[in-house]
Formats: structure tokens, sequence, C-alpha cells
């Protein structure tokens, strides 16, 4: 039988760290999740608590979770296509690793970069350097280069850029591929022939590579290269195309992480709600919810 692995964005807090993320995780019914490690936009750590992941562990295990679905995302402040900041982008992964190593995590989502005027050869020529001198033969994290949609210098935004990077790497059974369905429709793939896709990607850089996929709707037509994510169903991808993704036979096992933006409050749009929760079970249910907006307010406001 199918197996789902599905579940969201949440947060990583340096009080109760993964138990926390768990926690939240729980309540959305998930049974996977990624969060950021800390802020994605600074360089502010907290020390990770052993006890507390260990606490996380036994409430994983008491809920059938799998550490190896769990996904964290590197900080997008890592530029790796940006030669000018490379010991910067260097350190920090390196640093980013070993914390996600000291969490028993063994997935990093990793955005390639943008190539900020070097062009786009030059671009992936720093990108394969900042990998190979973090991506060593004891690192225990794979990281998973994002399918990207092209906005400004965007690099990542085909199949054949990604595998020209995975080709540069020494180490390349430990780089892998996060597609993100908003970002290859906004890239220029056509979601309504998913079939189409997934071939293009075995046949360029093998699905034994994809091993997680971001779930987003999309605010913009293909080809727009804008990256702007939408509820599930209320996109230009649609509800019917995203569940061809989820339940694909040939991704089967792959975790499935939502990034779908947040549901404003309708007096207050200083406040707003998660959707997740409605999202999954719509997907679980897979039936679309035309009231999602609604139920998510009704459910969250206090
Ligand atoms: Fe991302
Ligand atoms: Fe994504
Ligand atoms: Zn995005």
């Amino acid at each position: 039988m199918y197996k789902l692995i599905i579940g969201s964005h949440v947060s990583f807090k340096s009080d109760d760290q993964l138990v926390g993320s768990i926690k939240e995780a729980l309540s959305y019914n998930s049974n996977t999740f990624m969060f950021y490690t800390g802020a994605p936009q600074n360089t502010n750590r907290s020390p990770i608590n052993d006890s507390k992941t260990l606490e996380a562990l036994n409430i994983m295990k008491e809920n059938n979770m799998d550490l190896r679905h769990i996904v964290v995302h590197a900080p997008y402040i890592i530029n790796p296509a940006n030669a000018n900041n490379r010991e910067f982008n260097i350190n920090f992964l390196r640093q980013e690793l070993d914390r996600v190593e000291q969490l028993g995590v063994t997935m990093m989502v990793l955005h390639p970069g943008s190539h900020v005027g070097v062009g786009i050869e030059q671009g992936i020529k720093n990108i394969i350097d900042v990998l190979n001198c973090c991506v060593l033969s004891d690192t225990k994290v794979n990281i998973c280069l994002e399918t990207m949609a092209g906005k400004g210098t965007e690099l990542g935004t085909s199949f054949e850029q990604i595998k020209k990077i995975i080709d540069g790497i020494v180490y390349k059974d430990k780089v892998k591929v996060c597609l993100d369905t908003c970002h290859i429709n906004d890239a220029g793939y056509d979601l309504n022939d998913f079939d189409k896709i997934l071939d293009e990607f075995d046949k360029v850089i093998g699905l034994d590579k994809l091993a997680c996929i971001h779930i987003n709707d999309s605010k913009n037509e293909i080809g727009a290269h804008k990256d702007r994510h939408e509820n599930i169903g209320y996109g230009t991808i649609g509800f019917d195309n995203l569940l061809k993704v989820l339940y694909h036979e040939k991704l089967d096992g792959i975790p499935k992480i939502l990034e779908t933006p947040y549901i404003k409050d309708i007096d207050n749009d200083k406040v707003s709600y998660p959707p997740y929760k409605f999202e999954i079970e719509m997907i679980r249910n897979k039936t679309l919810n035309n009231n999602l907006l609604e139920d998510v307010r009704k459910y969250y406001k206090k």
C-alpha cells in the first residue's frame, strides 16, 4: 500500500528545539516535517540540546515517525553560487551540517543559489567548489539541491543545471535533489503532465536522486520565474495536479513537505494562522476544501 509521508514547515525554537517541532507537526496530523535550525536570514544559533533531542526521539517513536523522513532547510543566507562570500558559505554550511548531524537528521535542503552576474557556468563552478569543501568522506547528512523558480539569477532552474552540479561533486552519493512543485511550475515545467516531468527527471538526473518533494501551489503562471507559493488547490497548479504528485506510485515513501502561506486573520492582518492541518486533511481525503481559509481562521482564532 502507498505510504504517504506528509508534513510541513514547522518552527524550531531555542528552548524546546526538536520536541517543539514534533509537537507542532503532530498538531497538523503530519508524519514528517521540515525546519530551519535557526533564523534563515542570520547566523545566530543556539547550541543543540541533546536531552531535548533524546526526548524528541521518544515522542517520534510513540507516533511512528521516522527520523529518516525529517528534513532540515539550510539557511538562505548561504549562496554557494556567489564566490565573493566563499569563506562564509563554506564555514556556515559546515557548521549547519554539524548541527543537523548532531540532531540525527539525515537530509538538508539547500538552494543552489544565485550567480549574481558571473553567469551560469561560473555560478555552477562556484556551487560545486563550496559543496566539495563541505561534503566529505565522513559527512553523514545528505544535501538535497532544490529546484528553483528562476527569480533573478537563480540557478538550479532546470534538471540539466542540477545534473551539472551533481556531476562535479566528489561524493556524489551524498548529494540528492528536492523537487519543489511551485518552483518547477514557475521555472516552466507543466504540471498538467507530471509523468512527463518525472520521465525527464529520470532521464537527466535519475529518479534515485529524488529524496524530498516540496508541495506548494503557485500564485503565478507556468514559466513566470516568480516563486510565490499558494495554498494547496488555490493556485495555478491546482488540487488534482498536486494530488498526482502526492500519490504518484514512483514517489512512494519520499517525504512531501508543504511550504504554503499562512492565512491572515480577517480582522487583523498582522495575525496569521498555519494552514497545514486543514491542507493535510484535504490531501488525506483527496477532496478539495472550498472553505480552507474560513476553516483555518475558525479553528485558530481565540
Ligand atoms: Fe527552499
Ligand atoms: Fe521549497
Ligand atoms: Zn519557494
